[in-house]
């Protein structure tokens, strides 16, 4: 057999499920067993040095060196016991993914005697050879040197890569020599202070005993399954994340079967084996499902705080890969893998909650309760109203290009969904500044303002196709991509809250200071914010043609595309938001955007690469040597005089012919596209060359070689096609 993609198929098709053994029988005795967790610390470390530390989590307090000492000291202790033989600073740049350079304990004296060597500065502090991860120009590639620092709030853990060694992973931050940040995690712990800052502040207004407010987020992550040998018989897949052809299979996800369906062995060992894998690590997932597309699956962990939700999920896709090696199948991460079928997003829940256990979000039973419900309720809504491009701005990816606005995606309208029940509260609050609440069975509660009533603990109705949709007890940002980086929209939406909140404050106190009621002079304000605002509400279909036509009315932005998303973040209002917030400069805002823009244009520029050779060395020399053999047929025919015979042979030889005439030719102009493209020295003109001359051929090729899939031979077809990489489990 010459055509690979039977022999993958071969492959495929005799596989089992691999068996899987669970570390224990409980999870509580096995969960977290790989960090240098709360428990480990108290055991190991003297009493003054898990105090320092706790603090140091806990409040952001400074740790000193000695202190650092020995937490090095006991760090290696505990790694060395179990198993481990290098250490690392694990920090995620912002190429996406995560970044490791082991280093060994071991070490040789001046003596040249063997030792085991872990101090207190190399905890802190690492000065990995850094040039080349992108800095945007920040730092230039000959100055080498960046910093990593370890990050105490996300607890180290155990990174077992299989054959025997293991290495003691520091979640730490990565910044330049000059200062700037080069990371995803630096400027959201920024953030998250400037939020908890914010948030407290507002919270005194209604309890005094909050000294702490963090925001929690619990990323839904979606993906695909492909068996390991289809996948590598894809070069698509290989090299891009996503397959750039392949025709729609006869059943797609019409039949809507397989989503909550039954698990299929094999992705079921596969999904035992990573949480088991997880949960060692701490990582607390939860939930595990059938998606809505074939061969799409999702897993949940329960929420953390942010900070260690982010690490946790760049942990979690990093063991997925890892362990999908043993089942024999590929992950795919990719917002958009398949045509005509479901994409993967990550949706970010978000929620804000007290030190005191308190979710700032969900609704209480409490009448009082409820005015600081609404507060934050309102302020959120607020914030994303004001800056929705910004959000917008913190999704595009090239990626996420191909899954927003397409028909079963969000739309790349940010809108929030709030639900019936709330909306007609702050209605009634706007209008007649009392509030209303249906219970559904038509009792209503009517009144006054100081006296808010218990509102309904559950929001039962809920919206599927709102980007920003509240659930009840927490935000859902639905248009987070499957393969993104949940730091870049936490950064967004912990900023522009925050921000929000510190307006509020200013404005609550100028009130009080004028004399007013403080349950007043909250519902004030927040019936202006209302108004203010409620042109982001909406509860219809965010997938249908309508909402574009009636967001357009409304004057909401629907950016399409990613370059021009991105360019939101250099926008003055953002740089300047940004700064006040101490949450990233000037300089770093514009490098950011710039690396964004090179990210997007590489995976473009990738893409359109292997279009060109699949295209040409795959359909073309496959539909060519198709057109051969019904040449020779439509001869032989001739020679017998059947004509009338011949007649529809030929038809399919000059319909082969047509269709590789408009591929070749497309490749062509696509290749000049690009070499225009590359040209341009302007970064942003550059990106959208890109994503508009380049990209625009895609859909043109993709049409043509699809139609190919379906008229030449199957038997000579080499591409894996959507119903065996979809279906076959
Ligand atoms: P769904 O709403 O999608 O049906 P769940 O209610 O189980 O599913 O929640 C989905 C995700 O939301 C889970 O990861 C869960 O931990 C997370 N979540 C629940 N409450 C909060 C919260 N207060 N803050 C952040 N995330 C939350
Ligand atoms: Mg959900």
């Amino acid at each position: 057999m010459s055509n690979y993609r039977f022999k993958a198929l071969e492959i495929a098709m005799n596989r089992s499920a691999v068996a899987v053994v669970a570390p224990t029988e409980k999870v509580t005795e096995f969960f977290a067993s790989n960090t240098f967790s709360d428990e480990v610390m108290k055991a190991r470390l003297t009493s003054e040095a898990y105090q320092k530390v706790s603090n140091a989590i806990r409040s952001g307090s400074k740790i000193e060196r000695e202190i650092a000492d020995e937490v090095a000291a006991a760090m290696r202790a505990w790694a060395t016991s179990r198993g481990a033989t290098h250490f690392t600073h694990w920090f995620q740049p912002l190429t996406g993914g995560t970044a490791e350079k082991h280093d060994s304990f071991f070490d040789l004296n001046s003596a040249g005697k063997a030792l085991e060597n872990f101090r207190g500065s190399a905890l802190v502090q690492q000065e990995p050879d850094a040039s080349s991860f992108p800095s945007g120009g920040i730092r230039a590639t000959f100055e080498a040197r960046g910093y990593t620092g370890w990050d105490p709030s996300s607890p180290a853990f155990l990174m077992d890569n299989g054959a025997g060694g293991k290495t003691l992973c520091i979640p730490s931050v990565f910044i330049s020599y000059t200062g700037e940040v080069l990371d995803f995690k630096t400027p959201l712990l920024k953030a998250l202070h400037a939020l908890d800052k914010a948030a407290t502040a507002v919270m005194h207004y209604f309890d005094r005993n909050v000294e702490k407010v963090s925001a929690t987020l619990g990323p839904e992550q979606e993906y695909f399954l492909v068996d390991k040998a289809l996948y590598y018989a894809r070069p698509d897949l290989v090299m891009a994340g996503r397959t750039v052809f392949g025709h729609a299979p006869a059943r797609g996800q019409q039949l809507e079967d397989h989503y909550f369906g039954s698990i299929p062995p094999r992705v079921n060992a596969f999904m035992v084996d990573f949480e088991f894998e997880a949960l060692k690590l701490g990582i607390p997932v939860r939930t595990r499902h059938n998606e809505v597309a074939p061969g799409q699956f999702e897993c949940a962990p329960t929420f953390e705080e942010v900070n260690l939700a982010i690490d946790h999920n760049a942990l979690l896709m990093d063991l997925m890969h890892k362990t999908a090696e043993r089942h024999n199948f590929k992950v795919l991460f990719h917002e958009k893998p398949f045509a005509g079928i479901n994409g993967s997003g990550k949706h970010n829940n978000w929620s804000l909650m007290t030190d005191t256990g308190v979710n700032m979000l969900a609704l209480s039973s409490k009448p009082k309760e409820n005015l600081r419900f609404l507060t934050f309720l309102v302020n959120v809504v607020k914030a994303v109203h004001d800056h929705a491009d910004l959000l917008r701005a913190s999704i595009a990816t090239a990626g996420n290009e191909h899954r927003l606005g397409a028909n079963e995606a969000p739309p790349a309208i940010i809108s929030v969904f709030l639900g019936q029940e709330l909306t007609k509260l702050l209605e009634e609050l706007e209008t007649k500044g009392q509030i209303v609440l249906d219970k559904g069975d038509n009792v209503y509660y009517k009144l006054g303002i100081t006296r808010i009533p218990p509102l309904v603990r559950e929001n039962t109705d809920r919206n599927r196709t709102s980007p920003f949709a509240f659930t009840g007890n927490k935000f859902e940002f639905r248009a987070v991509g499957g393969g993104a980086n949940s730091a870049n929209t936490m950064i967004v939406l912990n900023t522009i809250v925050a921000n929000q909140l510190k307006e509020f404050a200013v404005a609550l106190e100028q009130r009080l200071e004028a004399g007013e009621k403080k349950e007043l002079a909250v519902v004030e304000i927040l019936k202006q914010y209302y108004r203010a605002s409620k042109k982001i509400l909406f509860e219809g279909n965010g997938y249908g043609e309508e909402w574009l036509t009636e967001a357009k009315k409304r004057g909401l932005s629907n950016i399409i595309t990613t370059y021009e998303a991105l360019g939101n973040y250099i926008k003055p209002a953002s740089v300047e938001l940004f700064e006040k917030m101490a949450v990233l400069t000037e300089r770093e805002m514009h490098a950011r955007y710039e690396i964004e823009l090179e990210n997007y244009m590489k995976r473009i520029q990738i893409e359109s690469r292997v279009i060109g050779d699949l295209a040409q060395n795959h359909v073309v020399s496959t539909a060519v040597k198709y057109q051969y053999r019904l040449a020779q047929t439509a001869k032989s025919l001739v020679e017998l005089d059947l004509h009338n015979e011949a007649a529809p042979i030929k038809e399919l030889i000059v319909e082969i012919s047509q269709r590789v005439a408009v591929i070749k030719q497309a490749v062509y102009d696509m290749t000049e596209a690009r070499k225009r493209a590359n040209a341009e020295e302007n970064v942003a003109h550059r990106a959208r060359l890109y994503g508009s001359e380049v990209k625009d051929f895609f859909e043109k090729i993709r049409y043509e070689v699809d139609k190919l899939e379906v008229i030449i031979d199957d038997e000579d077809w080499p591409l894996v096609k959507y119903r065996e990489l979809l279906f076959i489990k």
